[in-house]
């Protein structure tokens, strides 16, 4: 079985993010980028399942900028086995970069593809469904666990009521939550050995895929600034404000 992950380059979950001034987007200059979080779920369960001998191969592919091959860089530090960089400038919606990795599945025709359930800076929550209609392949998206049994999947869930828990037929699309297991960090040796691991370099437009945007970006703006809030002597006070200033008791 060959296992295709998906790994975005975004801003660090751990950085403040500022809107630039003109307010057509965020500050992205000297700003520590990572791989969105739940790709590195995403490479870690598929390397567990080959480290459990069900799976042969583990390709990272990421889509993006020049630098965005840190990323995959990083995947293959942590265990998988060879990278693919889709290069392409400029802002991508789901719906390219789907269209990209119908491309790059047509091509390596992998028997699962894990992804995150979602990316922390765009928060869309699509590229694994769009990807799965594009293909016409089961998905099982915000997955907390994962089994693999011959050719089938059997797929825990996070949804509002609990857990639901779906058997698939593979091939299938899989989006990773953040609960379905530990990333490992990458060890020193690892990260030298990555260096010599191969990443395949593919144009974006060299695919025939139209990434132009088709969403019209108004504006971007910082929340309201929360109001201060003021200490209470005691539990009267507290009860008597909620009751007559706030009115919400
Ligand atoms: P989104 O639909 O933007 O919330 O992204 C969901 C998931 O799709 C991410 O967690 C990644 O696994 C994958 N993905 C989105 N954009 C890219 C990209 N540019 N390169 C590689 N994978 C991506």
């Amino acid at each position: 079985m060959k296992i295709l992950v998906a790994v975005k380059r975004v801003i660090d979950y751990n950085v403040q993010i500022r809107v630039k001034e003109d307010g057509t987007g965020v500050v992205t200059d000297n700003v520590k980028m990572s791989t969105n979080p739940p790709d590195d779920n995403a490479i870690e369960e598929a390397v567990k399942i080959k480290e459990a001998g069900k799976a042969t191969e583990v390709v990272a592919v990421t889509v993006g900028e020049e630098k965005a091959q840190e990323t995959v860089r990083k995947a293959l530090a942590v265990g998988a086995d060879r990278g693919i960089h889709i290069k392409v400038d400029g802002i991508l919606e789901p719906l390219a970069v789907s269209k990209i990795l119908q491309k790059v599945v047509d091509k390596e025709k992998p028997d699962l593809v894990f992804m995150g359930k979602q990316a922390i800076d765009d928060d869309c929550n699509q590229t694994g469904q769009m990807l799965s209609a594009l293909l016409n392949w089961p998905q099982a998206t915000f997955a907390s666990k994962v089994e693999v049994k011959d050719n089938k999947l059997e797929v825990t869930r996070e949804i509002d009521e609990g857990l639901e828990t779906i058997e698939i037929n593979v091939p299938a699309i899989v989006t990773c939550d953040l609960r379905l297991n530990e990333p490992r960090y990458a060890s020193l040796p690892n990260i030298m050995k990555a260096k010599k691991k191969p990443i395949e370099e593919i144009v974006a437009s060299d695919l025939g895929i139209d990434v132009s945007p088709r969403l019209e970006q108004l504006k971007v703006e910082e929340p309201p600034k929360r109001k201060a809030g003021i200490k209470v002597a005691n539990v009267a006070e507290l009860v008597q404000k909620l009751k007559n200033e706030a009115k919400v008791i």
